[in-house]
């Protein structure tokens, strides 16, 4: 075994109580408002539609308030249509495990790993996001352990494509108080990603952060679909109106709470393409039009998009853009966002 402790890293007290990372009373609030409306759309309460958008990486604190403080602004211009969730990302699963692992591990992307300081970080920049554009944000539940650290300020949660197999993901999600979205599998298998729902809809004993849990059942655990590759390396999309029906059915012969269906328009949906986003919302949007039963189920778009156009290095030095998945820019996200209110 060769395990070096580096440090020990501070308990949920302890990084809650320091004045720059709790809550104030209004945040409290704020997070109660949102919380509410991004349910009733999976509830089907609401026909608002769910827009979560933002960069592949939350990669730096200063970029991605400016990106939400212009996100809130369209928000607040389409809010009888919209409820957008910025896409607030600070972990990242590796396909091999090398570069960039989000800023829970690297809060300076040119400075080694820190994870402490990158725990400060996650919550400093979550507060600063609620402070100055009142908008709350998903994020990717990599590490369940670390949930509790983020549990106050996350709208809502997702599961991805490399996790939602895992036990711990699944129960954990059972315990999970705001929506939580189950990617289908790498391989495409929808069958994995509607075991994840059932399982976290389902009460369960286990042991979270150092004790035995019950946990209640989420009913909010939805579907997130994003494509899939096959064992040619090629990617196979799965946002086309058969694959939607065909996910439509498995959820009628589950009988789970809630059906919703999320499309993520970048990963293997887009091979990667970023640019195809844009275009695959336009899709989605047609197939909600063309049938009543596609447009109950399909209740929002995940969406890559950042401040610049495209990616670049983790030493690159251009303001605003991803340092992993590339991402639509400003001008086309407002464009976007408008069409898709146009369109819903
Ligand atoms: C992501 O959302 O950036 C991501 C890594 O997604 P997936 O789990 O679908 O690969
Ligand atoms: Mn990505």
């Amino acid at each position: 075994m060769s395990f070096e402790v580096l440090h020990k890293i501070p308990s949920v007290e302890e990084v809650l109580k320091t004045t720059e990372t709790e809550l104030t009373q209004e945040l409290k609030a704020l997070k109660k408002e949102r919380d509410a409306l991004i349910k009733a759309v999976i509830r089907g309460e609401s026909d608002k539609f769910l827009v979560i958008i933002g960069p592949c990486s939350a990669d730096s604190i200063d970029a991605v308030a400016d990106y939400v403080s212009r996100l809130a602004k369209v928000q607040e211009r389409l809010r009888d249509k919209l409820v957008i969730v910025p896409r607030i990302y600070t972990n990242k699963p590796r396909t091999t495990g090398s570069g960039y692992k989000g800023m829970l591990h690297q809060p300076d992307p040119h400075d080694t790993p820190n994870i402490i300081e990158g725990i400060y970080s996650i919550r400093h920049m979550h507060i600063k996001v609620m402070t100055e554009s009142h908008l709350t944000a998903a994020d990717e539940m990599l590490y369940p352990d670390n949930y509790v650290y983020v549990e106050d300020v996350l709208s809502y949660v997702a599961i991805g494509a490399r996790s939602v197999e895992n036990q711990q993901h699944r129960l954990t999600s059972s315990g999970v108080s705001v929506p939580v979205g189950m990617k289908n599998p790498t391989s495409g298998d929808l069958s994995v990603m509607f075991n994840a729902i059932y399982a976290a809809q389902s009460d369960h004993t286990f042991i979270y952060s150092a004790n035995e849990v019950h946990s209640s059942g989420n009913p909010l655990a939805h579907a997130i679909m994003r494509g899939s590759t096959n064992k040619h390396g090629e990617n196979i999309p799965n946002y086309h109106y058969e694959d939607i029906s065909a996910a439509l059915e498995l959820y009628e012969k589950m009988q789970l709470k809630h059906p919703a269906i999320i499309i993520d328009t970048n990963h293997a949906n887009s091979s990667k393409n970023y640019n195809e986003q844009p275009r695959i919302a336009k899709e989605i949007l047609h197939s909600r039009r063309y049938s009543n039963d596609i447009k109950n189920v399909v209740k929002g778009l995940l969406i890559e998009s950042y401040i610049a156009e495209g990616s670049q290095k983790i030493d690159g030095e251009v303001y605003g853009q991803s340092i992993t998945d590339g991402c639509i820019g400003w001008e086309r996200t407002e464009l976007l966002l408008e069409q898709i209110a146009d369109g819903i």
